[in-house]
């Protein structure tokens, strides 16, 4: 199977031999994919000049609305895309749910949240301002959707949320979208990609996607245009600092690693509600999508009182997971995405080892109807640090894999040190029945972490969890996490927009911002 390109308001299969897609359980191909021949100065023209006038013309109102259409479009499809998860991604259900219906679930928010914004077309930020002692002349911002192309670039974990997280805001904005999905695992992304296009749900070049190498695509970059990137830091260094990416101003919002830390608050034991909590957790979070998560907890913080308690438990959980082919219903982690991320995975490990000793790796466990030497399997691996503070690996390598390390802590101010090691993350989670040591941690951990999760026994049952991105919530992180900002409800929208100071009459001012749609509301 070729995996065709959707550019120009056309399919084209790639020339060449292309990238093998293969499943990650067996090792066999699946696809090939491939953008060879691809014309990348056309494809985002046509975004440009075609997709994003006939956005324009609808109001956000009317773009919510097909919104709608696309989240219904993709849930009638559920089936077909939890199938390609499985055999590409080597997805268990839960893994696959989280990917299919958070991508689902995602569009359907923004449909619902961009009704809200009515029959505007353009975004008033904030009231009327005076400027001097004439009151006639005031000023207004207002926020425009910009017009050029938002290009997607996006990491292997998630194909399908992590287009569509990003589709959803920008084609509510009104800014066409030309995805570039990480070329192992584009599958999924192609197809949902291919429905909605087939569904004639979108004007011509509101939607494109690029299955394959991204090519000089960057060289043709123009004033107006965005660039949403989710990656490693590596590609996203290489992306900011682009020649043409950095002469035209082109915007870009990035994604990045981090290495997540979960605390456990000075005052439980483990006999205590939150420390159930706080193991399920992490156990989960090791394994979900086989620890193949941005959010996903790297860093275990534990009083040193209860450390051992701690490894125990979390170990324990961890030995009751069985590890092999996700298609038999008893297994629960599946294998990483491919061979090549095992041995980056197997390197992190090795970066880790002189710094920590082991608690858990799966050692002496069989793999479910899976062959070692065909699939891409590390069993869940709990590390746990000689000196955390002293360390260096642990608070910088994130092995993109089910790998913890737990490290003990003095006290709460040690803590806090060592989850600001991690220097910028994407979410930090704290496990406490103290009040003031939960307003602390909001505190001392909101400049550095993007989101916080802040759980006692009252929300056990109601938290969404760690790694769970929510749409009405910010996803983005500061420092090594990129420094992105995506999602956060309607938030999100600014991306897309130009915001400019309109100074004027203060009687036609009123009028614009009468006929301009909210954000804050
Ligand atoms: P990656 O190697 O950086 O690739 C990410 C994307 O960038 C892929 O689509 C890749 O395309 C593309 N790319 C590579 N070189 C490029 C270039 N020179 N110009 C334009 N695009 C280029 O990352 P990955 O291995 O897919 O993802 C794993 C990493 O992403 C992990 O470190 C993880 O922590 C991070 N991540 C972060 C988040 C978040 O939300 N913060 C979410 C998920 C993952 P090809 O596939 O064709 O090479």
């Amino acid at each position: 199977m070729n995996i065709e390109n959707y550019v120009a308001g056309r399919w084209i299969a790639g020339t060449g031999a292309g990238q093998p897609l293969v499943d990650p359980t067996t090792g066999a191909e699946l696809a090939r994919a491939s953008t060879g021949g691809i014309d990348f100065a056309a494809a985002l023209a046509h975004a440009r000049e075609v997709g994003g006038p006939a956005l324009r013309r609808l109001t956000y109102g009317g773009r919510a609305q097909m919104l709608r259409r696309i989240a219904d479009c993709l849930a009638e499809r559920r089936a077909d895309y939890v199938g390609i998860a499985r055999a590409n991604s080597g997805n268990t259900d839960t893994d696959a749910a989280i990917d299919v219906d958070g991508a689902i679930g995602t569009v359907g928010f923004f449909a619902r949240a961009g009704q809200k914004l009515g029959d505007a077309r353009l975004i008033a930020d904030g009231g009327l301002i005076r400027m001097g002692k004439d009151e006639a002349f005031q000023a207004l911002h207002v926020m425009a959707p910009v017009r050029g192309a938002a290009i997607h670039i996006n990491a292997f974990n998630f194909p399908a949320w992590g287009l569509w997280e990003k589709a959803a805001v920008s084609l509510l904005a009104g800014v066409p979208v030309v995805a570039k999905p990480a070329t192992v695992t584009c599958w999924l992304a192609q197809r949902m990609v291919r429905d909605v296009i087939e569904a004639g749900i979108l004007p011509d070049g509101a939607l494109s996607i690029l299955c394959g190498g991204a090519g000089d695509l960057l060289d043709h970059v123009a004033e107006g245009d965005v660039i949403a990137f989710t990656g490693s830091a590596d590609t996203a260094a290489r992306i900011r600092g682009h020649r043409r990416v950095v002469e035209r101003s082109v915007r870009v919002n990035v994604e990045a690693d981090s290495l997540n830390a979960c605390i456990l608050g000075p005052d439980i034991r483990p006999d205590a509600p939150e420390f159930d909590l706080f193991v399920r957790e992490v156990a989960r979070e090791m394994t979900v999508k086989a620890g193949q998560k941005c959010t996903a907890i790297r860093r275990v913080l534990v009083p040193a009182s209860v450390a051992d308690a701690a490894a125990e438990a979390i170990a324990a959980r961890l030995a009751r997971t069985p590890v092999g082919d996700p298609r038999n219903p008893e297994v629960r982690m599946g294998p990483l995405v491919g061979r090549d991320q095992l041995a980056a995975a197997r390197d992190g490990l090795a970066a880790l080892a002189a710094e920590t000793g082991t608690v858990f790796d799966g050692a002496g466990s069989a793999l479910v109807d899976a062959d070692p030497d065909c699939g891409a399997f590390l069993f869940p691996t709990l590390l746990r640090a000689n000196d955390p503070a002293a360390a260096r690996a642990v608070h910088e390598v994130e092995v993109f894999g089910p790998v913890s390390t737990l490290m003990a802590y003095r006290d709460a101010d040690d803590a806090f040190a060592l989850a600001r090691r991690g220097r910028g993350s994407l979410v930090a989670s704290v496990f406490t029945a103290d009040p003031g040591f939960m307003a602390d941690a909001a505190i001392e951990l909101a400049d550095m972490h993007g989101r916080i999760l802040l759980i006692d026994a009252s929300v056990g049952k109601a938290s969404t969890g760690h790694g769970i991105v929510m749409p009405m919530c910010l996803h983005g992180g500061p420092g090594r996490a990129g420094g992105g900002e995506e999602l956060g409800g309607l938030r999100g929208l600014a991306f897309y927009h130009q915001r400019s100071a309109l100074q004027g009459p203060a009687a036609r001012l009123e009028a614009i911002a009468a006929g301009a749609a909210r954000i804050d509301a």
